[in-house]
């Protein structure tokens, strides 16, 4: 082959690959806050996420674990599994060091709250430490707690103003709190890529695609109400 075909072949398959990319970027489907809806983004202080899972998951072994309470907990974050069909997945590790989720119990609240430390640039989790009430031992209210708690966890920092999502700040006692159309639509857009084959929005906005050296890990603090009982109003 003569030098100037060769030029010619190698200028080809460089067209031909940059024809490709860019027709399988056109494919790529962008999410916005309007993707999955109906959804409460717009009432969030942020949306982030992890960036794969399953996310591991460690238990403190302190004076408050029991294998009970760490069973009804799991129960709890199961929802979230079963809700997103197992896109949304996660391990127990037997190691504190393994844990990208930390999760301890108080015996003396009924309510909860997660930290979350994430870059903010790329919307992205790195560790988050959760602490779930487990006053009075009722196995629906620990498990409404942690499905509340693995919301935040995932990534919804902030609350829904309605009463009827599991991100509402206050789950009722005694009353078996579900994932809604709502919530599940906001961890979607989260993590739009796993639903849609889409792209995530965020990262690529934000950054476009690299993130900057200003990019500092952050921490959020995401407190969650008392419970109210059936009675209240
Ligand atoms: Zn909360």
């Amino acid at each position: 082959m003569s030098r100037t075909k060769r030029l010619w072949s190698l200028s080809l398959i460089a067209l031909l690959t940059s024809i490709v990319n860019a027709s399988r970027t056109m494919q790529q489907h962008i999410c916005t806050e309007d993707s999955f809806k109906p959804n409460y983004i717009s009432q969030l202080t942020a949306l982030i996420r992890w960036r794969e899972f399953p996310v591991r998951v460690y238990f403190m072994r302190d004076e408050n674990y029991t294998p009970k309470r760490q069973q009804l907990a799991v129960e709890g974050f199961q929802q979230w599994v079963q809700a997103t069909d197992k896109k949304v997945q996660f391990v127990l590790v037997e190691e504190e060091a393994e844990g990208q989720l930390l999760v301890r119990f108080d015996p003396a609240s009924k309510a909860g709250r997660t930290d979350c430390t994430f870059y903010p640039e790329r919307r992205e989790i790195v560790r988050a430490e959760m602490v779930i009430g487990v006053q009075g031992d009722s196995p629906i209210d620990i498990q409404n707690v942690a499905v509340h708690e693995f919301g935040h966890a995932l990534g919804i920092v902030g609350h829904s103003t309605r009463q009827d999502d599991v991100m509402y700040p206050r789950y009722t006692v005694g009353v078996q709190a579900h994932i809604s159309a709502n919530d599940l639509n906001v961890i979607k857009t989260a993590y739009c890529e796993l639903f849609e084959g889409g792209q995530v929005l965020a990262s690529l906005e934000r950054t476009r695609g690299l993130p900057s050296s200003r990019d500092e890990p952050r921490k959020v603090r995401i407190v969650c109400e008392k419970p109210r009982s059936v009675s209240d109003k």
